[in-house]
C-alpha cells in the first residue's frame, strides 16, 4: 500500500505562511504577541518543551518570556504571578507548563487564567465553548490534529472514529471536535480508554485512529484494518543502547509494523508534536488580534 506520512512540519510550514502575514499586520499597529509561560520545578523535559514553544515564537517575531519558580513555590504565590501577567498588557497569552508539583492545585491554577489569555484551551470556560461547538481557543495538540487532517484531506464525515485516551487536553477535546458538525467533523466517534475492554474490537473497524494514550507501540497491524488514518499523538522515550541519548522516542502506534497496512500515518517525532507548538503560535495571534479589536 501506498501509504502518506503525515508531516506536520508540512502542515506547519503552511500554517506559519498565514500567521506571519497576520504577524506583520499586527506589528504594523505596534504590536508583538507575546506569550509568558510559567514553569515550575526544573524538569528537564518541561524545560525542553517551554524552550523549545520560545525559539518558535522567536523565529516567528513573536515574544515569549519564561517564568521559572521554585518547585516548592507557594501557591498564591503562583496566583498572583497568574494575576499579574493577566494584567499585564504586554501579554497575549499565558502557559503553564504541565505537570505541576503534587502540592498546586491544577485546576484552581488553570482557572485563574483569564480565558481570553488561555492560549493553551484549558480554562472550564474555553473547554465548555468547545464542547458546545463554538470554540475560542481549541488546545494545541487537539488543534494540530484537526490540522493535519485538514491538510491531507482527511475526510471524517461519517467515518469511524476511534479516540484512544481521554485525558482533558487530548483525548476528550479531539472526541468532541471529531463528532462535531463541521468540515472536520462528522464522525461517528468512539472514546476508548483504560477501562475498554477488548481495544481491537474498536480499532479493528475504525477508518481513523487517534492515539493518545502514552504506551508506547500499544497500536499494533492486527489492530487496525486495512486502510485505515493513523494519528499518533503519544510521545514516548524507550531505552535504545544504539542512540547517542540512551534512549529514542516512539509513539503509541508501533510504526513499521502498522506502514504497509495503513493509509496514512503521523510519524513520531515529526508527526502532532511539530503541530502542537504552531497551533499554540496561533492560539498567541489569535489572541493578540482579539485583545487589540
Ligand atoms: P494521560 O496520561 O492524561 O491520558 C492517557 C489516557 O490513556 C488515559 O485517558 C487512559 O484512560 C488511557 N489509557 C491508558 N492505558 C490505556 C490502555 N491500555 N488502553 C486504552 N487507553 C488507555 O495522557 P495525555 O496527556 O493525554 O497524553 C497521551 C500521550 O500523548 C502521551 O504519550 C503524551 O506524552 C502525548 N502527548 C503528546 C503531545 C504532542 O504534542 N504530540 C501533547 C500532549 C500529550
Amino acid at each position: 500500500m501506498d501509504t502518506v506520512i503525515l508531516k506536520g512540519k508540512d502542515v506547519s510550514s503552511s500554517i506559519k505562511k498565514e500567521l506571519s502575514s497576520q504577524i506583520s499586520s499586527l506589528k504594523l499597529k505596534g504590536i508583538i504577541p507575546c506569550l509568558a509561560a510559567i514553569i515550575v520545578g526544573d524538569n528537564p523535559a518541561s524545560k525542553l518543551y517551554v524552550s523549545s514553544k520560545a525559539k518558535t515564537f522567536k523565529k516567528m517575531d513573536c515574544d515569549s518570556e519564561i517564568f521559572t519558580l521554585n518547585s516548592n513555590v507557594d501557591e498564591k504565590d503562583l496566583l498572583s504571578l497568574i494575576d499579574t501577567i493577566n494584567n499585564d498588557i504586554k501579554f497575549h497569552g499565558i502557559l503553564i507548563q504541565l505537570p505541576l508539583p503534587k502540592h498546586l492545585n491544577e485546576q484552581k491554577i488553570l482557572e485563574r487564567i483569564k480565558p481570553e489569555k488561555d492560549v493553551d484551551g484549558f480554562h472550564p470556560k474555553n473547554q465548555g465553548y468547545l464542547m458546545q461547538g463554538n470554540p475560542s481557543f481549541i488546545p494545541c495538540t487537539p488543534y494540530g490534529c484537526l490540522k493535519i487532517l485538514e491538510y491531507y484531506n482527511i475526510d471524517t464525515n461519517g467515518k469511524n472514529i476511534v479516540v484512544i485516551g481521554r485525558s482533558n487536553i487530548v483525548g476528550k477535546p479531539i472526541a468532541s471536535l471529531l463528532s462535531q458538525n463541521t468540515k472536520y467533523g462528522n464522525g461517528t466517534v468512539t472514546l476508548c480508554h483504560s477501562r475498554t475492554k477488548n481495544l481491537s474490537d474498536f480499532t479493528q473497524k475504525a477508518d481513523i485512529i487517534v492515539a493518545a494514550v502514552g504506551i508506547p507501540n500499544l497500536i499494533k497491524k492486527d489492530m487496525i484494518k486495512h486502510g485505515a488514518h493513523i494519528i499518533d499523538v503519544g510521545i514516548n522515550r524507550i531505552d535504545d543502547a544504539n542512540k547517542e541519548k540512551g534512549y529514542r522516542v516512539v509513539g503509541d502506534v508501533d510504526f513499521d509494523n502498522v506502514l504497509d497496512k495503513v493509509s496514512s500515518i503521523t510519524p513520531v517525532p515529526g508527526g502532532v508534536g511539530v503541530m502542537t507548538v504552531t497551533m499554540l503560535l496561533s492560539n498567541t495571534v489569535k489572541a493578540a488580534f482579539n485583545q487589540n479589536k
